[in-house]
């Protein structure tokens, strides 16, 4: 892979004048996020952190992302209908990680209820890394499949159902990345859809089933839930629980629903990769269980016993080639290095480590760039991108009605980084020049 823009990142008078016009263009484009210092106002905002240079991306691994990404949303889509694959995967998690825990209850609950609505809307991001292979080729590697709240899409998603409808998106207090959501809302506009913002909190005080479990939102019907929020233990309390469970249990569209949320978790990641899997979720579709297992890593559980054992002697024996990872998505939470020595050392003995799970460390090949950040003095850096493709579908029933990839999104972060995201303030939007 050519790795850079050249004489282009050599020149630093040059470099900063062109900062300056990409900045300027950032914020005419609306490129924008509101600050941490005022997330709840948009009085104040600020350009949203980007690169200033495309970043190089072998077409074919642009190519194989797209082509995947159907294969992924079926996946998906076959784990949230497979209540038995759920139970039996989460089994160990769910008694040592509250929160995956108080998720499956809900499943459970609206489960035994039986289900209220028979469409279903998808919208995920699998997002990949360049691995480096021993012979310098750069290979598509799956970090992880965000399945709730996947964001920087800014891009609408359609059903039937919704034409003249209200949706409702599950805010949260404070959201800086407001814009991202309104081009969403601007979409939806455009099609005579209205998108009413709502945070848990508004939904336990104001909303309410009828006896058809149909949704009532100030005393409007909700035909679609967008969930912007509540994919972490933080973002519930008590009565945000209570709320999340009234959502689940309408007859509303949910995107995503529970059961597909949980589809999402790491534990399910994990064990997707492991031999038989793919084939039993997928019957009869070799070609697309082939491509899904060439994007997998190395995924290792650490449930108790001999499997996860061997798995913690070869992180311990090697930590740089390994990533540890609890049941959290946000960004912030994996741990690497001496940290992961640390944490494996305590709770290897621990029935506590069936929480976590563990994975290959992917390691692509640095390339240099500059990382735009408000306040930032203009600067070149080692960095390295990861590659989202979004993918929605719908599904009515038993039959999938809508399956599509629907655009990409590239991070890059600089290489002294090991984890985060563009809202955990250490990866910056960008976009790949297919090389
Ligand atoms: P989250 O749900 O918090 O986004 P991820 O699994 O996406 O969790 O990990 C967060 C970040 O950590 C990723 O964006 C990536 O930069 C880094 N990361 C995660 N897994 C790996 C891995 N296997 N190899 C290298 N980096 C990784
Ligand atoms: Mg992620």
């Amino acid at each position: 892979m050519a790795t850079s823009w050249g004489s282009l990142l050599q020149d630093e008078q040059q470099l900063e004048e062109l900062a300056r016009q990409a900045v300027d263009r950032a914020l005419a484009e609306g490129v924008l996020l509101r600050t941490t210092q005022e997330p709840s106002s948009s009085d104040v905002v600020n350009y949203a952190p980007f690169t200033l240079f495309p970043s190089l991306v072998p077409s074919a691994l642009l190519e194989q992302a797209y082509a995947v990404q159907m294969d992924f949303n079926l996946l998906v889509d076959a784990v949230s209908q497979n209540p038995a694959f759920l139970e039996q995967t989460l089994s160990s998690t769910i008694k040592m990680d509250n929160f995956t825990a108080r998720l499956f209850d809900i499943y459970k609950q609206v489960l035994e209820e039986g289900i209220a609505q028979t469409v279903f809307l998808g919208l995920n991001r699998s997002d990949y890394m360049f691995q480096c292979s021993a012979d310098g080729s750069p290979a598509l590697k799956q970090i992880e499949i965000n399945t709730i709240s996947a964001s920087f899409g800014g891009l609408a998603s359609r059903t039937p159902a919704v034409h003249h409808a209200q949706v409702l998106l599950i805010a949260q207090e404070k959201e800086r990345n407001i814009f991202d959501q309104r081009a969403i809302e601007n979409e939806l506009l455009a099609k005579n859809i209205h998108l009413i913002r709502r945070r848990f909190e508004d939904v336990s005080e104001k909303g309410s089933l009828d006896q058809d479990r149909r949704l009532f939102m100030d005393g409007q019907e909700i035909a679609v839930v967008y969930f912007r929020d509540g994919y972490m233990p933080s973002q519930y309390s008590t009565q945000n629980w209570k709320a999340r469970l009234l959502l689940e249990r309408s007859c509303a569209v949910k995107c995503p629903d529970i059961a597909t949320q949980l589809a999402g978790t790491k534990k399910v990641q994990q064990e997707l990769s492991r031999a038989g899997v793919l084939e039993m979720l997928l019957p009869g579709q070799p070609e697309a269980v082939a491509r899904l297992r060439a994007t997998f890593a190395g995924l290792y559980s650490l449930d108790m016993g001999e499997e996860g054992d061997q798995a913690i002697t070869e992180a311990l024996a090697a930590p740089s080639r390994f990533v540890l990872k609890p049941q959290r998505e946000g960004g912030g939470n994996n741990l690497y290095g001496e940290e992961m020595v640390q944490a494996l050392e305590q709770l290897k003995d621990h029935e506590e480590r069936a929480s976590y799970i563990l994975m290959e460390k992917i390691e692509p090949e640095p390339f240099e760039n500059c990382l735009l950040r408000p306040g930032s003095p203009v600067r070149v850096d080692q960095c390295i991108s990861e590659l989202g493709i979004f993918g929605v579908y719908v599904r009515q029933g038993k039959t999938l009605v809508m399956n599509k990839h629907v655009g990409h999104l590239l991070r890059t972060k600089a290489i002294k980084h090991a984890d985060g995201g563009v809202a955990a303030g250490v990866a910056v939007l960008d976009n790949p020049y297919p090389v």
